[in-house]
């Protein structure tokens, strides 16, 4: 067992830092409160091919796997600057397109989400179905050569940004309830409506519910085989985990970093605020908390690169690290006193963002139910 990082990833953490550092907190923080996308930072990584580290090299990625995207996610949001839809364009889409898609679509797809020109987003949950996959009521039915969808779908980021969204639909009925596929349909299918869906996190990535009205998709929409929607997305869904886990864990660092120049800066009585073990206890606790799930989200992505069963660490890590990132922030706000909730210190967006990954993209009790099920062996609850 060696727990030494490589060379090679240490240079890859340093490169991300130093371009995630140009725009740095000042600057996802205006984007976030203008509910603007972070785009020149994306464009910025994509050029230096960070942004499809995951991607294989043939298709202009940088040939490395979730190990990689992971040290990408956790280095942008130590420096301040988490971007949400590297879990869904880089990690669920990507991943996906590359596993189970057609030559055609990885010829298609890869080289744009490699380079950063292109997302791909990512379609899942609905009004009616939410944790519960099986129940999603939007389908798939096949007419001629074509397959048309109908449905909603809702709190699905960054349509606006992206060229094609990956929508799981029903295309029949089996002993599990929902027959699910994976279709790649393009952000401005005919028929395909969008609304924004107004969230008060502070965010430069948006929200839309999606009503697909008939929408016509052709033979090479269909991701993977037919029917096999519901493997093919757990496969896709553990990146996003891991990738989510690495977003929570830099943002914790972020966080702790902040509060640390602050808590040594900042005196009241005789001696700086952090010399005080009330403020300096909760920030050590969330250290060593941000720390063993950094531990578990590297074990995860190395399982997973390694095709080794990855679903009980990416839920631990998903679980620890957004709970993690929650503590550290929390501490982190308190320790600046009223200057915790002053945008000038920017503290907030990223309070929000650890506040989403405790529910997204999969809920706190989830993962709680995976660990007492599979790793336990508890009788199922749900
Ligand atoms: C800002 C934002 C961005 C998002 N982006 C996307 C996206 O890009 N694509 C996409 O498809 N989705 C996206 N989502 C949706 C997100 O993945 C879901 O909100 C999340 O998975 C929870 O589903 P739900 O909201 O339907 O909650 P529900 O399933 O209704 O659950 C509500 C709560 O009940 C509890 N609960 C539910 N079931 C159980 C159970 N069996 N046991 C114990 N407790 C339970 C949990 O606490 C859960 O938080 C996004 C959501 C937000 C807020």
């Amino acid at each position: 067992m060696d727990f030494a990082e490589s060379q090679e990833h240490q240079a890859l953490r340093a490169a991300v830092r130093d371009i995630a550092a140009k725009f740095g907190p000042r600057y996802y923080a205006e984007r976030a409160a203008a509910r603007r996308p972070c785009a020149e930072l994306w464009r910025a990584l994509g050029e230096a091919g960070f942004i499809g580290v995951n991607i294989g090299e043939q298709y202009g990625g940088g040939g490395g796997g979730l190990t990689e995207l992971a040290l990408v996610c956790e280095e942008i949001a130590a420096a301040g600057t988490p971007l949400l839809l590297l879990l869904v364009s880089a990690a669920i889409s990507a991943e996906m397109i590359s596993e189970f898609g057609t030559e055609e679509q990885r010829q298609a797809w890869l080289p744009g989400l490699a380079s950063g020109a292109a997302k791909v987003v990512f379609a899942i949950t609905e009004p009616d179905a939410g944790s519960n996959t099986l129940r999603i009521s939007t389908t798939a039915t096949p007419d001629g050569d074509d397959w048309v969808l109908n449905g909603t779908k809702y709190y699905i980021s960054g349509v606006d940004e992206a060229q094609a969204v990956l929508v799981v639909a029903r295309t029949g009925q089996d002993e599990r309830g929902g027959r699910l596929s994976l279709f790649l349909v393009p952000a401005d299918a005919a028929g395909l409506a969008r609304h924004l869906l107004p969230v008060d996190l502070l965010l430069p990535e948006r929200q839309f519910t999606l009503h697909f009205d008939g929408v016509r998709a052709g033979p090479g929409a269909l991701v993977g085989a037919e029917g096999e929607g519901f493997r093919q997305v757990f496969h896709g869904l553990n990146p996003e985990r891991i990738t989510g886990a690495a977003l929570a864990v830099g943002v914790a660092r972020y966080a702790l970093g902040a509060a640390a120049r602050y808590a040594t800066e900042r005196t009241v009585w005789s001696a700086p605020i952090g010399a005080h073990q009330g403020v300096s206890h909760p920030l050590a606790k969330a250290a060593i908390e941000t720390e063993l799930a950094a531990l578990m989200t590297r074990q995860a992505a190395w399982q997973h690169d390694h095709g080794v069963p990855a679903g009980e660490s990416s839920n631990m890590a998903k679980y620890a690290a957004a709970e993690a990132a929650l503590a550290a922030l929390d501490a982190a706000i308190q320790a600046h006193g009223g200057n915790g909730l002053a945008s000038e210190y920017g503290l907030m967006p990223y309070w929000g963002l650890a506040r989403l990954l405790r529910i997204a993209p999969v809920n706190r009790e989830m993962i709680l139910n995976y660990v007492a099920q599979h790793s336990l062996g508890l009788p199922r609850s749900y």
